[in-house]
């Protein structure tokens, strides 16, 4: 007799820029990568089927390696665009955020969006948040590799604001016990993260699947409470 042979499932490369916490960061101790999209990447493999291998590449890498098929996916807390979606795919959205001001805790003119005129300010490199600024008439935009490095320049006096991802700044201030800076104002955008793909990826309608059947059994909530809790 013939025993059958388990096949084993797809392995999946994925791109992250691990410089984004909650949403992907390097564990301090062990240099594993950690958080909410690290977690909800695992869940979706599992349900679908799917190995999850990561890839560490800088956010502006990461469209490029999707349209040369270098990596089969992205999660990266990356707002789903149309201008993006002209080169590849996403996913139904995973997560709503929107884009933050954030200035130093003594400053008191920078209050909304219109404020940020002729400022200085500080991005990090192909964002949606460098793409806002870059819209501000007179301002000055620097750009950064990572919106730490964003926030550092922002803490050390030498930009008025920076325009990133709410829940990142938010929890760089509340959690990670950044000092000296604040979030003003409302969101100035309402965006939606989605996993990137390439173009006609074979993978997308299992990653949709996974994500509706992870919002349904409460898999989403688990990994959910985990980074976002109280
Ligand atoms: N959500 C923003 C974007 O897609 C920032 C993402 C990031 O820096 N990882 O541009």
């Amino acid at each position: 007799s013939v025993s059958s042979i388990a096949q084993s499932p797809p392995t999946l490369q994925v791109a992250t820029e691990p410089t984004f916490p909650p949403f992907e960061m390097q564990d301090q101790a062990t240099g594993d990568l950690i958080g909410f999209d690290i977690d909800l990447m695992k869940a979706i493999g599992e349900a679908a089927e799917l190995n999850i291998e990561f890839i560490s590449l800088p956010f502006d890498g990461i469209i490029p390696a999707l349209q040369s098929n270098t990596v089969d996916a992205a999660i990266s807390g990356m707002t789903i665009t149309a201008e993006r979606a002209q080169t590849i795919s996403f996913s139904r959205p995973y997560f709503k955020a929107g884009l933050a001001i954030a200035v130093q805790n003594d400053n008191t003119d920078i209050q909304s969006f219109e404020d940020l005129e002729g400022k200085r300010i500080a991005v990090q490199i192909g964002t949606t948040g460098a793409q806002q600024a870059s819209t501000i008439e007179g301002a000055t935009v620097s750009s950064f590799d990572s919106a730490s490095l964003a926030l550092q320049e922002l803490i050390n006096g030498k930009v008025d604001a920076v325009v990133n991802d709410g829940p990142v700044t938010l929890y760089a201030i509340k959690e990670a016990g950044l000092q000296g800076v604040k979030v003003v104002g409302e969101l100035v955008t309402e965006e939606y993260y989605g996993i990137a793909l390439p173009k006609d990826s074979p993978y997308i309608d299992d990653i949709n699947n996974a994500i509706e059947l992870l919002i349904q059994n409460g898999g989403y909530r688990a990994v959910y409470q985990t980074w976002f809790a109280g």
